[in-house]
This record gives structure tokens, C-alpha cells and sequence, in this order.
């Protein structure tokens, strides 16, 4: 080594610098020790307090996905490893390419290079500046840029000192050799280390000996979301980083396989990337302000312990609230988890409905009696003719069979038509599209049965044996003089015959496709309608739902095999291993898209007019919400901006505690913010929503990032500080525990005779190893057999013992004054407008993407560039407008505004837009959302009968947007 003074004081002064980048990139600095606004720059830099921040680790600058733990990090981990050491977290898993970690690793390396002057060392040293360090600081320096200025200027620091630095190494230095520190030296090396430097001996990081290299290979269920498939996905991990994630190779048929989408082969690009949060975060600023504080999980549990008391010693248990979340779609789902502390600490109001399906399920129970109402999926390639109304599960998922069954059906030559607003990849394998208004299906469906009965195609004798309320024949006694559903599609009251001439001025449908596909459908023997959550998910959602189902019955094609009854259509075949949640000594429930109703004004709610159930009136407006795995808090709810409002004030909801993977839209407007463990970091047991016969082990491939917990584990602390932890875990200390138990019992459950016990299924063991369990086959189902084909002793599950058509029940409650108790088309607000020539007012269709699952993934930049967020357009429109492809629009509403690209497409029908739902809300000065992120622009209006979400609905004007897209913006 050189002696030249010059070369030392170099070197010196780099060691110098880069144990100041450790400090500063890994302390838990305070308050008070440094300028206020460097503080304000740690925290959102350095505590993750704050959304879309730049990374801090190497891999996602090689990546430029901003992906974690990959090969990349293995990478680093590898060149330290060259030295004899790698670097442990003493708390929670820090990817060893953190900036902090590689400054403190060169710190490392000068002390040994000044203490040994092995010459080999500044191999070591020069190979690692230059392959890692030095790239990566200038990668950073420029990210940081002018919004942390601080920052960005130590960076600059560091690499003036790292160029000096290389200047003194490189002409002794010989390439190729390198020098390695031994165990036995390690421990004391490292005390002379942090006697030199004191400042560096509390980072929380500390040299181990390198370790042996550790590669595994496991199967087991994909990402826990919430698309109703369930996939098996193969991994592979080297020392705790992912270097591959596919679709597991399993012996099964093509068509039995649990093939991942797009979603679940670049899970590791959403699940483990640099926008995870990292600690517990108290708000220390305003509601939405994104100013925290990083605190410890001890401080985060006694604050909720607090917090939980105050509020139920002040309003009462029933003031909190769990929020619907489907992030988590596991057997211990987070959501679940908290429910049973809530039902153990004296109760919380809970909700019914979810966001998906509100209006379709309701009808669904009130024309049959059950939501059980479908034919197993299997059972559609028996069908001559496949309905797929506003469904899209080759885009969606929907169940692990509905896309191979779909693609039996093609080959099998059975002619699918879809009817949606937009050409949807399922349309487009279809390969036949009815382009349709949004809102408009109730219409089309009345002129389906208005050619049905014109033509005397319908099935009366079923109609007459099975249904009520079709004619005056079907109509019970006591409202006979009511109008029956044959009354209404033929006009006999209103005048209006329902004919496809009259529905192609709603829907944009020519009559004659209307007349072509009744005829179709009648004269097929049977037909199967796949009706989706698309058209019930709209201000006429249920009446809507109702009369795409009426056509089912129509025709009589209920109760056989080919045929389905065109509503919600749940079957039911293979029991839950499901978390027991417990008894929640509080009955009230509300409607989950009320939520915020019920923050402002809980106590004024009605169960008619509100849909409360359990109680008359609530004792308390909601003062505490927990939001665990999910943002229905914000960006999946109605009306943003007048949601944000209600969460602003902390005079209402006066505690807000939210467990995420990152700091989410709704996240900036908790209280306390935890940090959770994803799919990739915890064990559990997953399941199809139906149809599948099947039961996945999620395994754990890495450790939890850096303090993540799952949910149970700190809800079991909480439990133990309230003296409920026997109660609440039964001896089960973790998640994994319930799963064993929870398998064991469902294998132990007793079943019918001629059945097949589940204790033929795999042991619990073997279901660890092998990723996937299936259940004993049973037979397809077909629902409602014995009902059609002996009434007399199997009677429908509804009041009449009969399908319901006319419902007495809605009649009763409502008196007509809101919704018809037959189905009718009921056009929504002014959407049954034509968009006139020249006005630049459209209705906004929102979609479910490939690329995510509600608002999951939409962080993955992977999948994102795949299908950037746009705004679907007619070239038409386009023309008349004068925007073209990828021109940026604004969307705006008397709700809010928000802008997008424009993606010029004739898979729209023209006078329609489309855009995609779950970007996430991402404002400017001005509170515009300038990434597309639809509930801006939707109301907190519910459906009127059963208070769903009615968030398709959308009228939005469109005008030329100014600014450019934006850039991370914070
Ligand atoms: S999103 Fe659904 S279909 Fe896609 S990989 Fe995950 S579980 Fe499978």
C-alpha cells in the first residue's frame, strides 16, 4: 500500500465520510438534533412517512422495477460475502443493498485496510466502489434531486470523497485478488472497529461471518388477493432473495392446473418492493397531511391499547368499526383476526354487503330464496349458447375453472356472446362483442323478453309450475291487480311495449341484434347466462340484475344441466377451513358502502331507508376504525373528496389505525399506521372463492421486511395486554398454528352419507410440503333439480316456495315508490341519454384490470406497463374532441376531477368511456388526481334497496388536461 500521506488522509477521509452516510441512512435520529426541515426530510425519506419515496437500496436501481430482495441484492450480499462477512438487521429484515448498509460496509473495510495494510483488501474495496457503491450513490444522488436536498448533497459528498478515495487505491491495487476476514478475527475486529467508531456501534446492523449459501424451492399458493381464482406458484429463494416466481409444474391435465395470471408471476414486483413501509408510524401532523413519526411496536401497541380504551369507555364497543378489506383473502385474514379481539373486548359494529356484488345478491336471495343458485362451472359446456353479460373473468379471474371452462366451451364450438360496453379480452377470445351503454343492460334484457313473449318462445308451463308473478295467472290472490312482469315488458299498463326498437335508443344496441340474440337464446335448449358484477354495480343494480335473471326463467332453463339461473350464481361444494372470528356481542350491522354515513351521522340511521339491521337505531356514530389489508378507507370508496373530508375531521372519527404494505390513499389518513407482513413473508391457507377443490398452503419464503409483522402476531400482543389472550389465541401462537388446527378440524369433519370423508385429504404436513391439497371429488352441482322437478315436495327457499318474479317483500317495503317489485329497466340518472353531438359529456365505465386486483398491484411497475392507466377512447370521440393516442384528459364531475392518457381504441363503443378502477389517488396542489383513479368522480349515493356500491355509475365531462403526467409525485 502506499504511504504517501496524501493517499491515507484520502482514505481516511472516506472512511470518515461513508461511517457519516451510515449514520445518517440507518439512526433513529430525534427530534431536536438536527434543523427542522432536514428532520422533515428523514422522516419521509428515511421512515417511509409518505408515499411514492425514491428507494433506498441498490437492487431497485439495477432492477428499475423497484423491486426488493432479488438477484441484485443477492449480488451485494455475494461481494460482502467476499470479505468474509454479511451484515444482520439486530430488528426486522433490511435488504442488505441498503444505501445505509453499503456505507457502513466500505466503513468496515477502510477501518481493516488501515489496521492490516493488506494490500488485497483494496481489491476488495476498489471492486466493491466500483461494481456497487459508486454506481449506486450516483443513481441516488440523482433520484433525490432537488426534493431532498440534504440528502442529495451528502450523497455528493460521499462520492467526491469516493473519487479521491479510488485515485489513492488504484494504481497498487491488483484486480483480481481479494483479501478475507476469518471468524476468529471477526469479534475482534469488530470491537477495535466500534472503539474507533462509537457513533456506528447502535445502528441496529452488525457483521456476522459469512454464511453458507441457502437455496429453496418451495410450491405453494400464489398472492393472497382477492380475484377469486387462487393460484400455485412456484419459488425460488438464494439466502432470502427471490430469483424466480412461475407457475408451478404439477402432474395434473393442462386443464386442472392452478396456472398463475400476470398478477401472481410478478407478485414479488409489487409485494416486495422499496414502497413497503418500513416501521410503526404515529401522525404527528394534520388527517392526510403524511406527516409521521416513526415509533417502536411496543409504543404502537400501548398507544392502541389507549386509544381502544378510551373510545369504548367514551361511546361505547359498538363505536368501532372494522373496515371491509379483501387485501388478505387467506383463512386468518387480518379483518377476521381483529373482529375476534373486538368480539372478546365487548363488541364493534360490524357491516354486511361487500363492494362487489351488493345488488345481484340481494335480488338473487329475493328471487330464490338462496345465493346458492348456480351450476357448477363444469357444467357450462353443456349449455348450446353462453351468455357472458358484463363479466370478464379472463381479465378478472373469477374462480379457478370459469376461464378453462370458458375455453372448453370455444373449442368445444358453443357460441359465446358477450355483451359489455367495452371489447374485454374475454370478449375478444368470444370472438362476439354487443357493444352497450353502461347502465343500459336492464333495457336490452326487457327487449330480449319482450321478442321472447312477442314470438310465444317462452317456456310457459315452467313459468306457470315455478314462478310468481310472471302473468295474472301466477299472481298470488292478494295483488292480483298489481302488474305483473308479462304487464310491463309488453305495456300493457305504461303503454310502452319493451321492444328492441325502444331499447336501441337506451342501449345503442341495433334492434335487430336484440332480435337475433332472443331468438338465440330461447331456441337454444338450453342457454347459459354468466351475468358479472358489472351491471349491478350501478345506480339500477338491482332491477338490472333482476332482469337479466328474469330471462332465465323465461325460458325455464333452471334446474338442468347447460342451463344456470342468471343471477348470482354461488356454488357451494367444499367447506371452509375458515378463522373463527367469534361472537360479536353487539347485533347491529350496517350496509359496508355506509361506512362513512355512519361516521357523520350513525345514530340517525333507519333499517329501511339506511338497511340497518340487528338494532332500530345505533347508540353511537362511528368514532374508531381499524383498516386492516385493504383501502375501501379512501381509494376504493365512493366520492374521494368527500370521503377525505369525513376523515379530515378528527372530531368525527376520532381513531384511525391502518395495517398495510404501504402507505396507501387511505393509509395518509390513519392515526397510526402499521406495517404488514405480505404474501411472500407469512404462512396461511387460501381457497378459491368457489368452484375449486382444492385447499393452498401459502409458504414463507423471506423473513418479514424490516419490522413488518402479520397481523395476528400484534393483535395476540394486544390480546395478552388486555388479559385476553387466552380467550383470543386458544394456545395458538402464530398464524401458522390456526392453520394447522383449522386444516386438522376440517379434515375431521363429519359429511354426508355416500360422501367422501375429508379426512382423505392430504395430512398437514404433506399439504406444507406439497403447496395444494385437493378435497374428495363430489359431483357438479346443479341447483335447484329437485325444485323443477317436484315442487310440490321441494319448494323454492322463498316465502311463495316459488321464484319470485313479483316480490311481495319489496312491495311491502317500499309501496313502489322507489323500486318496482317486478323487474324493470330503470334507466340511471341521465345516463339513458344519448351523448349528444358536441357535448364533450360522457358516461365513464369502470373496469377490473389484468394488471390488478381492485387496487393491489397498482404499484407494480411491471404490470403497469403492461396496461398503463388510460382512458379508453372511440377514435370518433377522439376526432371530435381533438385529442389523440396517449394525449392527457381531464374527468370531471360535480365530485371531483381527475386525469388520465387517452387510449384510442375501437374495443369502446363510441359515445362511452372506459377507464379502469383501483390507481390509486394521487393529488396535486390543486386536489386534482392527476393518475386516473376513478372514485373521484362516484358518489356515496348507495342503490336504493340493497345499499350497494353504485360506483359503475359515472357522467363525466372531458376537456383537454394541461399539466404532463405526473412523476412520483408526494
Ligand atoms: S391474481 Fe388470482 S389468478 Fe392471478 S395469480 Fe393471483 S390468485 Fe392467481
Amino acid at each position: 500500500m502506499r504511504e504517501q500521506r496524501g493517499t491515507r488522509e484520502a482514505l481516511a477521509a472516506l472512511e470518515e465520510c461513508a461511517g457519516h452516510m451510515a449514520v445518517l441512512f440507518l439512526a433513529d435520529l430525534e427530534v431536536g438534533t438536527h434543523p427542522v426541515e432536514f428532520l422533515k426530510e428523514y422522516r419521509k425519506l428515511i421512515e417511509r412517512a409518505g408515499q411514492y419515496l425514491p428507494a433506498l437500496w441498490e437492487s431497485c436501481y439495477r432492477n428499475r422495477t423497484g423491486t426488493l430482495l432479488d438477484q441484485y441484492t443477492l449480488r451485494v450480499i455475494e461481494t460482502y460475502r467476499e470479505s468474509g462477512i454479511e451484515w444482520e438487521s439486530r430488528e426486522g429484515n433490511e435488504p442488505q443493498d441498503y444505501f445505509g448498509i453499503e456505507c457502513l460496509h466500505l466503513t468496515f473495510l477502510l477501518f481493516l485496510l488501515e489496521e492490516t495494510r493488506e494490500q488485497a483488501l483494496e481489491g476488495n474495496i476498489l471492486h466493491f466502489l466500483e461494481q456497487h457503491l459508486e454506481w449506486f450513490a450516483e443513481q441516488l444522488r440523482e433520484e433525490l434531486g432537488k426534493r431532498y436536498p440534504y440528502f442529495a448533497g451528502e450523497i455528493q459528498r460521499l462520492l467526491e470523497k469516493i473519487w479521491e478515495g479510488k485515485k489513492a487505491l488504484k494504481e497498487p491495487a491488483k484486480r483480481g485478488t481479494s483479501w478475507c476476514i476469518s471468524r476468529q478475527q471477526l469479534p475482534e475486529a469488530l470491537c477495535r472497529f466500534y472503539s474507533k467508531h462509537p457513533e456506528l456501534r447502535e445502528l441496529g446492523v452488525s457483521a456476522i461471518p459469512a454464511k453458507e449459501t441457502v437455496r429453496v424451492k418451495k410450491r405453494g399458493g400464489g398472492c393472497w388477493n382477492n380475484c377469486g381464482s387462487s393460484c400455485l406458484r412456484e419459488v425460488t429463494a438464494v439466502d432470502g432473495c427471490i430469483l424466480k416466481a412461475e407457475s408451478a409444474r404439477t402432474e395434473e391435465p393442462q386443464e386442472e392446473r392452478l396456472t398463475t395470471c400476470i398478477r401472481g408471476m410478478h407478485g414479488a414486483h409489487t409485494f416486495l418492493t422499496a414502497d413497503r413501509l418500513r416501521y410503526p408510524l404515529l401522525r404527528v401532523g394534520k388527517r392526510g397531511s403524511g406527516e409521521f413519526r416513526r415509533i417502536s411496536w411496543e409504543e404502537a401497541i400501548a398507544w392502541i391499547q389507549k386509544e381502544n380504551r378510551r373510545i369504548k369507555e367514551t361511546y361505547g364497543p359498538w363505536s368501532r368499526y372494522v373496515a371491509y378489506s379483501t387485501g388478505v383473502v387467506s383463512e386468518v385474514r387480518p379483518d377476521a383476526v381483529i373482529r375476534r379481539f373486538l368480539s372478546l373486548d365487548g363488541g364493534y359494529l360490524d357491516f354486511y354487503n361487500d363492494y362487489s356484488a351488493a345488488c345481484i345478491s340481494y335480488i338473487t336471495e329475493l328471487m330464490y330464496g338462496t345465493r346458492k343458485t348456480g351450476n357448477s362451472i363444469e357444467d357450462v359446456v353443456n349449455a348450446n349458447l353462453i351468455l357472458v353479460w358484463g363479466h370478464n373473468p379472463l381479465e378478472t379471474g373469477f374462480g379457478p375453472m370459469m376461464r378453462k371452462m370458458l375455453v372448453k366451451a370455444k373449442k368445444k364450438g358453443i357460441r359465446i356472446v358477450v355483451i359489455d360496453p367495452r371489447c374485454s379480452d374475454t370478449a375478444a377470445y368470444a370472438g362476439e362483442w354487443v357493444p352497450i351503454r353502461p347502465g343500459t343492460d336492464g333495457a336490452m334484457a326487457a327487449a330480449m323478453a319482450y321478442v321472447i313473449l312477442s314470438e310465444k318462445r317462452q317456456n310457459t308451463e315452467f313459468l306457470h309450475r315455478c314462478c310468481m308473478g310472471f302473468d295474472r295467472e301466477t299472481m298470488p290472490e292478494a295483488y292480483r291487480e298489481q302488474e305483473t312482469f308479462e304487464d310491463y315488458i309488453l305495456g300493457v299498463r305504461d303503454g310502452t311495449p319493451k321492444t328492441p326498437d325502444w331499447a336501441e335508443q337506451i342501449t345503442g344496441v341495433p334492434a335487430a341484434k336484440t332480435i337475433e340474440l332472443a331468438r338465440a337464446y330461447a331456441e337454444a335448449k338450453p342457454a347459459a347466462i354468466l351475468q358479472g358484477c358489472g351491471p349491478q354495480r350501478q345506480e339500477n343494480g338491482e332491477q338490472t340484475a333482476r332482469m337479466i335473471a328474469a330471462l332465465s326463467c323465461l325460458c325455464g332453463y333452471i334446474g338442468i344441466s347447460g342451463g344456470r339461473c342468471g343471477a348470482e350464481d354461488a356454488v357451494v361444494q367444499y367447506p371452509h377451513a375458515a378463522f373463527p372470528r367469534g361472537e360479536n356481542p353487539y347485533p347491529g350491522r350496517i350496509p359496508c358502502y355506509l361506512w362513512t354515513k355512519a361516521v357523520c351521522e350513525g345514530i340517525r340511521m333507519r333499517p329501511v331507508e339506511d338497511g340497518l339491521l340487528g338494532v332500530d337505531q345505533l347508540q353511537s356514530n362511528i368514532k374508531m376504525i381499524w383498516c386492516l389489508a385493504g383501502d375501501t378507507l379512501l381509494n376504493q370508496h365512493g366520492d374521494i373528496n368527500a370521503t377525505k373530508q369525513i376523515l379530515e375531521d378528527e372530531s368525527m372519527c376520532e381513531c384511525i389505525i391502518c395495517s398495510d404494505l404501504f402507505m396507501t390513499p387511505g393509509a395518509m389518513y390513519a392515526d397510526l399506521v402499521l406495517p404488514g407482513a405480505s404474501c411472500f413473508e407469512t404462512e396461511n391457507l387460501t381457497r378459491a372463492w368457489q368452484e375449486g377443490d382444492f385447499l393452498l398452503y401459502n409458504q414463507k419464503y423471506v423473513e418479514p421486511l424490516f419490522e413488518s409483522r402479520y397481523e395476528y402476531d400484534w393483535i395476540r400482543d394486544l390480546a395478552v395486554h388486555e388479559g385476553l389472550e387466552e380467550a383470543f389465541s386458544e394456545g395458538h401462537e402464530t398464524a401458522e398454528a390456526w392453520c394447522r388446527t383449522l386444516y386438522e378440524e376440517l379434515r375431521n369433519r363429519e359429511v354426508s352419507s355416500g360422501e367422501k370423508p375429508f379426512a382423505e385429504m392430504l395430512s398437514y404436513e404433506e399439504l406444507r410440503q406439497q403447496g395444494i391439497a385437493r378435497y374428495p371429488k363430489r359431483d357438479p352441482v346443479i341447483a335447484f333439480r329437485e325444485q323443477i322437478e317436484d315442487p310440490k315436495q321441494h319448494p323454492f327457499p322463498t316465502y311463495s316456495g316459488k321464484i319470485e318474479l313479483f316480490s311481495p317483500y319489496i312491495y311491502h317495503l317500499y309501496e313502489e315508490k322507489t323500486i318496482a317489485p317486478i323487474p324493470k329497466y330503470h334507466p340511471w340518472g341521465k345516463a339513458s341519454e344519448v351523448s349528444e353531438a358536441g357535448t364533450d359529456r360522457f358516461p365513464l365505465v369502470g373496469w377490473h384490470t389484468k394488471v390488478r386486483t381492485h387496487s393491489c398491484h397498482d404499484n407494480n411497475r411491471v404490470l403497469q406497463s403492461k396496461e398503463p392507466q388510460a382512458v379508453w377512447m372511440h377514435p370518433e370521440d377522439a376526432k371530435r374532441l381533438g385529442v389523440g393516442e396517449g394525449g392527457r384528459i381531464r374527468l370531471e364531475n360535480r365530485y371531483g376531477k381527475t386525469e388520465a392518457a387517452v387510449k384510442l381504441t375501437e374495443r369502446i363503443t363510441s359515445g362511452v368511456l372506459a377507464m379502469s378502477q383501483g390507481a390509486w389517488y394521487c393529488p396535486d396542489e390543486e386536489g386534482v388526481d392527476r393518475k386516473g383513479s376513478i372514485n373521484v368522480l362516484t358518489t356515496l349515493q348507495p342503490t336504493p334497496l340493497a345499499k350497494g356500491n353504485p360506483q359503475h355509475t359515472i357522467w363525466a365531462e372531458v376537456k383537454k388536461a394541461e399539466n404532463p403526467e405526473p412523476r412520483n409525485p408526494e
